[in-house]
């Protein structure tokens, strides 16, 4: 983690892309501290253990609070484990709020997404405009929708610092998830990107990938990315049909045949992709085969003895 005064009293847990990263927010005297992003559930063994150390190193503190910046399973899936292990609250956006408690797998996109999500229960809401203070800072929540309708980024002004989960990252940015069931919403990354503009951050800390400090140089190659997804959509999508499939390696590290299109077969928002680009490959399987080759072709997978492997 960088040193900068700006970023003391925090602890980011960098994970990876299947798992977000985990921003421990450090009370002061005594004060809980507040965990953003939980990661996958696939992790959450790990992310109970990564936490417990970073309260150990703070003398021993509790884990007030997790505070989700938005519910995709990559964000949240070590929730419930959390809370078992630290009887934590659960903070979430509002959005969401009602298919949170009913565990509305559908809403949720886990199920469309076919992605594993471990059930939990929210405590409280965090609305756009509200803030959390914790040791000694104040962090407003700002909606940043795009890659996620309901998406939060959490802003603490005095300090310079945004946290900006998926709405901007070192090189680029999440998949723009409403655009894959046709809705509109290349202009809200825009937007989202403007409001990251506007606060002039000295450090970004993102939901995946090192905290940085070139927050104007990340938001023109986020920018520049954006342009070339508005003026040719289709690229947009086949990208996110192989973030959807190398997820899905993450996962599962090695997948069949067979088990891929399988799981395919469950994912209905690969086959609107597919749809969505006029059914190229004729065969949803011959699409899949295609994609997998890119991303094998890019390194981003391996194939072997009608095997594929997460690389
Ligand atoms: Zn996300």
């Amino acid at each position: 983690m960088p040193k900068d005064a700006a970023l003391a009293g925090l602890t980011v847990l960098e994970r990876g892309w299947l798992s977000s990263n985990n921003v421990l927010l450090h009370g002061h005297d005594g004060e809980a501290a507040v965990l953003v992003d939980s990661g996958h559930v696939a992790h959450a063994a790990l992310t109970v253990a990564l936490v417990g150390q970073a309260l150990g190193a703070l003398g021993g503190a509790a884990l007030g609070g997790v505070v989700n910046t938005h519910l995709h399973s990559d964000h949240c899936g070590g929730n419930a484990a959390l809370q078992r292990a630290f009887g934590c609250r659960i903070t979430i956006p509002p959005g969401l709020w009602q298919a949170a408690l009913d565990w509305d797998t559908q809403a949720l996109g886990y199920a469309p997404a076919g992605h594993d999500c471990e059930r939990f229960t929210p405590d409280a809401k965090l609305a756009p405009g509200e803030h959390i203070e914790i040791g000694g800072r104040r962090w407003q929540a700002l909606a940043a929708p795009g890659h996620d309708p309901h998406s939060l980024i959490l802003f603490d002004a005095h300090h310079g610092v945004v946290i900006s989960a998926d709405a901007l990252w070192e090189n680029g940015f999440g998949v723009v998830f409403p655009e894959l069931d046709g809705e509109a919403g290349f202009e809200d990354v825009a937007c989202a990107l403007d409001l990251i503009g506007s606060l002039d951050a000295r450090w970004a800390i993102p939901g995946h990938g090192a905290p940085f400090g070139d927050v104007a140089g990340a938001l023109q190659r986020a920018r520049r990315r954006l342009d070339g997804f508005v003026t040719s959509p289709e690229k947009h999508h086949r990208h996110a049909a192989k973030v959807m499939i190398k997820y899905r390696l993450l996962e599962v590290q090695r997948s069949s045949w067979p088990e891929l299109l399988g799981w395919l077969g469950t994912a209905s928002l690969v086959q609107g992709i597919w749809q969505r680009l006029g059914r190229p490959c004729v065969s949803l399987d011959g699409f899949a085969e295609q994609m997998v080759g890119e991303l094998a072709a890019t390194g981003a997978l391996r194939m072997d003895a009608g095997q594929i492997y997460n690389a």
